[in-house]
């Protein structure tokens, strides 16, 4: 087995309490150096499944952006693994300019195949899966952030008895697998909240589709845009770093943070509320982002 469910579990820390209700979040950034996070379940069953079945020539195909902690992973785990990786990027003109991305270089560097392909083509990608899948019968190909219904399964080792004892449990939601997969598992007196950093409105049918279980919400919390960073959360972010010792990133985990902190004032949980927030990682993320935010002149993640 390639990937290994934790010898022990990851922390659970206490943010501390606010409004009367305690706040914590469950360090799942921390299962690994490099597959960080939620990618790192989500990866779990897909690969270890096709490595069963044992391909005579093992390759590995996914898409993502270029600052994609999914890429950034699969990349990582082809390099660990030995097995050759391609990832299909979104952004032709990345083509000559990879090497200023550090996900991209990083990419490279474990060894992952890139092609560059337009926004348009990468819209339809399930041409290019098709297209794919007759290249390459023997691949595995992940679709874009991993999320399918191993997927979802995987994330449900993010669950155990340690989180059970929780009211709320939150997550920040880009493809939805990972709250399907919370909400899947989680026990049934417990509520589920996305935190949604992306604009698209499909995503509640395509969640539900996944878990069959309507004990989530999604709040929009997308500050702007996937991807856009605002001033105050990148000054969020570094607040929270120096209050808590913990890393936050711009794209998910600092705008779903903040999002929380706000519900809490706004008196959204009710008292006594015991929540549980998953860090699902992505700090890979921080570099790139900070080369942007520096060409801007703006304020930087410390
Ligand atoms: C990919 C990612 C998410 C979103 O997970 P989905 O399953 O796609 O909704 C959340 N947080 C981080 C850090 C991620 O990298």
């Amino acid at each position: 087995m390639l990937l290994h469910p934790p010898t022990e579990p990851v922390p659970i820390q206490e943010i501390g309490i606010h409004q009367n209700v305690r706040l914590f979040i469950k360090r799942e950034d921390l299962i690994h150096p490099q597959i960080s996070g939620n990618k790192y379940w989500k990866l779990f069953y897909n690969i270890n499944h096709y490595l069963e079945k044992n391909p005579e020539k093992p390759y590995i195909i996914t898409f993502g952006g270029a600052f994609s902690n999914h890429i950034s992973a699969v990349s990582a785990l082809g390099n660990l693994a030995g097995i050759p990786t391609l990832g299909i990027i979104r952004g032709e003109e990345l083509q000559n300019k990879w090497r200023d991305n550090p996900t991209l270089l990083f990419a490279k560097r474990n060894g992952m195949n890139l092609k560059f392909v337009t926004r348009e083509e990468y819209r339809h990608k399930e041409k290019l899966t098709e297209f794919l899948e007759q290249e390459f019968p023997e691949a595995l190909i992940v679709p874009e952030g991993g999320t399918n219904p191993e997927a979802v399964e995987g994330v449900k080792m993010m669950l155990n008895g340690q989180t059970k004892d929780f009211d709320y449990l939150c997550t920040a939601v880009g493809t939805g697998g990972t709250i399907a997969g919370i909400s899947k598992f989680c026990e049934d007196n417990q509520k589920v909240i996305g935190f949604k950093v992306v604009g698209d409105t499909s995503l509640e049918n395509k969640i539900f589709e996944l878990t069959l279980k309507q004990n989530f919400n999604l709040i929009d919390s997308d500050f702007g845009g996937y991807g856009k960073m605002s001033d105050e959360n990148i000054h969020f972010i570094n607040d929270f770093k120096e209050k808590y010792n913990i890393p936050l990133e711009p794209i998910y985990t600092g705008k779903m943070m903040q999002k929380v902190f706000e519900l809490i004032e706004e008196g959204y949980f009710p008292e006594n509320s015991r929540i549980l927030c998953f860090h699902t990682g992505g700090l890979q993320g921080i570099e790139g982002a900070n080369l942007l935010l520096e060409k801007q002149n703006r304020n930087l993640i410390i």
